[in-house]
């Protein structure tokens, strides 16, 4: 039997509806959240992703504030903005796009915004916070899979979990998210022997690799529970179009609910972060 496809357009429709109330509620108190977005340098995928955030905040009533910079800027310059921004009343929310150009140092960067506004919850102080399970701000898109598994029932108790990436962004908050709701919990990386091995066991597989379609049918245990966060674009000679790190039409006939590229965890990501914004803004105005 085929797996259920979790859609995640359609939760994230859903979350977003329910937004509206509480940006109203703020704005009945006169606080309205803000957002501010920078961007350094014109990588394509980014400037989409920046377009994106900005577009979602306006649909959700949430003020943005986009800041783009040259690829050559002085780090010293994105540094002051993000004091300037860690004093403004008007923002509750920094977001700074990643990758940054190599000679900004990325960490100093994302040190720099006050914890209290790191609505991607990279800084290390918000890290340590997910870490002893007392999370303040959850990075977006594993906060996102974890949306999906409750809209969908998916009790995590007790249950293996499989990750296969240890980045930052994804692999490591998706594990500590995993371990804090009960799982059992496996990262695998690009040094991990006989990856398989670690996947058939899995009744819960997070796939963060970056590969097209690495996830083959044989990898999967019967009745798994598959997210894919992997977004690949294939090459022209194969129709230049967005897939996952799973490959969705034969891995469906043996999970029991999988997540489709696109309409799956992408859309999930951005809602997320509309979230974490209106949630900084409602401690701000003491909700
Ligand atoms: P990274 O490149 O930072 O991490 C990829 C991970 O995959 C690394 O830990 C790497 O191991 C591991 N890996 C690579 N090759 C193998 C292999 N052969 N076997 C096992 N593990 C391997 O990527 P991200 O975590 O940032 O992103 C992962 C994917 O998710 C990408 O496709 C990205 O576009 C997508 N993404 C999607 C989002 C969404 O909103 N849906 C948001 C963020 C990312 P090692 O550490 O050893 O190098």
């Amino acid at each position: 039997m085929s797996a259920h496809s979790i859609d995640g357009k359609a939760l994230a429709e859903e979350l977003r509806a329910s937004f509206k109330a509480r940006v109203a509620a703020l704005a009945a108190r006169g606080h309205r959240p803000g957002l501010a977005v920078l961007l350094v340098g014109e990588d394509p995928a980014s400037q989409v992703y920046v377009r994106n955030k900005v577009a979602a905040c306006e649909a959700a009533g949430i003020f943005s504030q986009k800041l783009v910079y040259p690829a050559d800027v002085e780090q010293g310059v994105v540094l002051a903005k993000i004091g300037e921004l860690n004093a403004d009343p008007h923002i509750h929310g920094i977001l700074v796009q990643l990758p940054l150009p190599r000679h900004v140092d990325e960490k100093a960067v994302l040190e720099a915004i006050a914890p209290q506004k790191d609505v991607d919850g990279f800084h290390a102080e918000n890290v340590g916070a997910l870490a002893q399970g007392q999370p303040r701000f959850i990075p977006c898109t594993p906060y996102g899979v974890m949306k999906m598994f409750e809209a969908n029932g998916v009790d995590l108790t007790g249950k293996d979990a499989v990750i296969i990436g240890r980045s930052n962004i994804v692999g490591k908050p998706m594990a500590l998210l995993l371990i804090n709701a009960g799982a059992t919990v496996t990262v695998c990386h690009s040094k991990t022997r006989d990856l398989a091995a670690h996947t058939r066991r899995a009744d819960i597989l997070v796939a963060a690799v970056g590969k097209p379609r690495f996830v083959t049918a044989d990898m999967v245990k019967p009745g798994a529970v598959v997210i894919d966060v992997g977004i690949n674009r294939l090459p022209p000679e194969e129709g230049g179009k967005l897939c996952g790190d799973v490959d969705f039409a034969a891995v469906r006939e043996v999970a029991s609910l999988i997540t489709p590229v696109p309409g799956g965890v992408g859309p999930m990501t951005i809602t997320m972060l509309l979230a974490n914004t209106i949630e900084a803004a409602e401690r701000e105005a003491g909700q």
